[in-house]
């Protein structure tokens, strides 16, 4: 998407080699009207699929997941993040590892809003080592509903989280695909 990569390159900063900072347009202040496009662009690549919910992880995916749920007229679920285990049947829980944060933390969603059978579009911000990603699918899987594609705003393409994706058999959409990152550097793929 030209319109997002030319946004990095002008607004994004490459804190060191792994990490990406875009909190004036995405991260802490929002783009209203990019994130507007990216729905567009995440509704005209996914709906030729039969999608029953569009799903996210709180709290950085939510603003491209809520404009991707309105084009496609259907109700958005927020993934939550917990600091431990917390007792609770109404709940799906996994852990997840997050290597930005370096500690993990459980991803849980209500019994009551994802149901069996559902197929589910999951939108989030950062593809990285793919773990938020695979966390949320073993979610998926606890409540038999089906993950049918994954849109992600911003792949950094040279971390592992694309291949195993991949090796999951997913759909994925990244809208930008960054190949290198240093100091001052963003290059595509
Ligand atoms: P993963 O589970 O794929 O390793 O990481 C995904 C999550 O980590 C994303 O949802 C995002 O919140 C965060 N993340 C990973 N890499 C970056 C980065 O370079 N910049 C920012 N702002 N967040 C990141």
């Amino acid at each position: 998407m030209e319109l997002l990569k030319e946004r990095i390159l002008k607004d994004g900063l490459a804190l060191n080699e792994n990490v990406l900072t875009v909190d004036s347009f995405l991260n802490h202040q929002v783009d209203v009207n990019l994130m507007d496009k990216i729905g567009e662009e995440f509704y005209n690549y996914f709906k030729s699929k039969k999608i029953d919910k569009i799903v996210t992880i709180e709290s950085s995916g939510i603003a491209p997941a809520y404009t991707t749920a309105l084009r496609f007229n259907l109700p958005l679920v927020i993934l939550k993040k917990q600091q431990s285990s917390i007792l609770n049947g109404n709940l799906y829980e996994t852990t997840v590892h997050s290597f930005t944060k370096n500690k993990d933390y459980t991803l849980t969603c209500s019994k009551d809003f994802i149901k069996d059978n559902e197929n589910i579009l999951l939108i989030d911000d950062f593809l990285a080592n793919g773990e938020a990603v695979l966390g949320a699918l073993r979610l998926f899987e606890k409540s038999n509903s089906n993950l049918v594609g994954v849109g992600i705003v911003i792949e950094k393409s040279f971390q592992p989280g694309r291949d195993k994706l991949n090796n999951a058999g997913l759909d994925v959409y990244s809208l930008a695909q960054i190949s290198k990152l240093s100091k001052g550097v963003i290059e595509f793929k």
